[in-house]
């Protein structure tokens, strides 16, 4: 391209002399405006037209630009907050969402004041695109800007036990003074650490200390769309030692069997297979809204010190399983 251009410049600049000398007889017989356009016909002259209509669409696309909202998507809590920089003579803005990138938009939210909107309603998981156009007065409207993209993650960690729905502390199964509704807690919250890290919302009574029971939990889940509901568990002292996740369907079986890869990569635990149950509410009621598991980390016994002493690694190997059921970039080594 750079190569041509000496060449064709100097071949127009010669047609441009000839035209030149052209255009002042023209200027004389009164018709200077008319060979514009033969000029532009011309195709040896067609370069400097050419930069001109470009310099002339530079100038639109500027203008255009000026008039269209710059647009960033980011997580924010659990939405994704669309942010623009301020247009001129705005009043206010609208926010466009579609889950494809160049139809299916959806107005989302009009007559926005500020300079950013959080979108919570936005499907976990799923890639959106936002647009965003400026009103101003009178109705005017900007351009459209351009579709900008999103995706957030949203993940319940469900305590196993604790306070119940009449604010009644259940306390799981018990040995030698320990409690599964308290043993379990520095998992979750571990893997809540490990999960947050890799930029997952995540949704836990881990931190409030087990003030959640299920019931409470799946309503939640229900009205707040997680990819994936992670009910932590440890079995009675008459359990065999070894990770037991729970599943009932298939989609469920195969997150529980990479939650089960990831732990026993982190942490030197027996196995006691996946299995399969009809009788829990974590696998039943929470159908249609999120892919479930619970998982019964070992036996309040025969792992108590494990579950004691080697929680992080145990979340880190919980969340792992998250990410790569999810399609989330693993986590490190440990
Ligand atoms: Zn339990």
């Amino acid at each position: 391209m750079i190569k041509m251009r000496k060449g064709v410049f100097r071949l127009v600049s010669g047609k441009l002399k000839q035209t030149l000398s052209l255009l002042s007889i023209f200027a004389i017989l009164g018709f200077a405006i008319v060979p514009a356009p033969a000029f532009a016909g011309s195709e040896d002259a067609s370069a400097p037209v050419a930069s001109a209509a470009e310099a002339k669409t530079e100038k639109e696309t500027e203008k255009a630009k000026a008039d269209t909202p710059q647009v960033s998507v980011s997580v924010r809590g659990d939405g994704l907050s669309v942010k623009w920089k301020r247009l001129k003579s705005a009043r206010s803005y609208s926010v466009y969402r579609s889950y494809r990138r160049s139809s299916g938009w959806k107005l989302l939210k009009s007559g926005v004041i500020g300079r950013s909107y959080t979108d919570r309603t936005v499907e976990s998981g799923r890639k959106a695109y936002y647009k965003v156009l400026a009103i101003k007065a009178k109705g005017k409207k900007s351009h459209y800007s351009e579709a900008v993209s999103g995706i957030i993650y949203r993940v319940y960690i469900e305590t196993g036990h604790g306070t119940d729905i009449k604010n009644i502390w259940d306390s799981g199964c018990i040995w030698n003074g320990y409690q599964e509704a308290r043993l379990v807690i520095p998992v979750c919250k571990a893997t809540a650490k490990h999960l947050r890290s890799k930029g997952v919302y995540v949704y836990t009574d881990a931190f409030s200390g087990n003030n959640r029971n299920l019931k409470w939990t799946i309503r939640h889940v229900k009205s707040h769309d997680v990819s994936v509901l992670l009910n932590i568990h440890c079995d009675y002292r008459y359990a065999p030692s070894g990770t037991m996740p729970l599943y009932r369907y298939e989609d469920q079986k195969e997150l529980a069997r990479c939650l089960n890869k990831g732990v026993h990569k982190y942490v030197k635990i027996r196995d006691r297979g996946l299995v399969k149950r009809t009788d829990l509410d974590t696998l039943n009621n929470t159908r249609g809204y999120c892919v479930a598991c619970l998982f019964e980390t070992g036996s309040i016994k025969y792992d108590n010190k494990l579950l004691r002493t080697q929680y992080n690694a145990y979340g880190k190997g919980l969340a792992k399983g998250i990410c790569d059921y999810l399609g989330i970039e693993g986590l490190g080594k440990r």
